[in-house]
């Protein structure tokens, strides 16, 4: 399959208004350490809103070889929400996926392209595999 018409990650945003909706803040809510988390809450809580947002985040990236989808051209792209600042694939990962990260919870990105918003290419890890990702490259 050409990755540049690779639409695998479809599926994925479609469901993304659902996911936000059923999230309740529940007893592993109330475990989450995290200055943010009643923010992260809000920023998934408003559903329509943070879902059309995201979808706009993937319209206007730009596909590349590997399968990726480039929000920016040299850094990771930042977005305003709520009034905090996050990175494009933080708001992709959390919220798209209606978790709130711990205090020591960061993104990985599989593919090592920090531009990269491609929520399959996104995934959960601590600190510490995020500083050997980045020794192992
Ligand atoms: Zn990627």
């Amino acid at each position: 399959m050409n990755p540049l018409s690779d639409q695998s990650w479809q599926p994925w945003l479609d469901g993304v208004s659902q996911r936000l909706r059923q999230f309740t803040r529940d007893d592993l809510f109330a475990l989450t350490v995290t200055p943010d988390r009643d923010w992260w809450a809000g920023v998934i809580e408003d559903a329509d809103r943070t879902a059309e947002q995201i979808k706009v985040l993937l319209g206007e990236t730009k596909p590349t070889d590997e399968g990726c989808l480039e929000a920016s051209d040299v850094r990771s792209k930042r977005v305003s929400v709520n009034g905090q600042q996050v990175y494009a694939y933080q708001l992709v990962y959390w919220a798209g996926n209606a978790l709130i990260p711990n205090a020591d919870d960061v993104v990985r990105h599989k593919c090592h392209n920090r531009r990269c918003i491609n929520p399959l290419h996104l995934s959960h890890g601590t600190q510490l595999e995020n500083i050997n990702d980045t020794r192992d490259r």
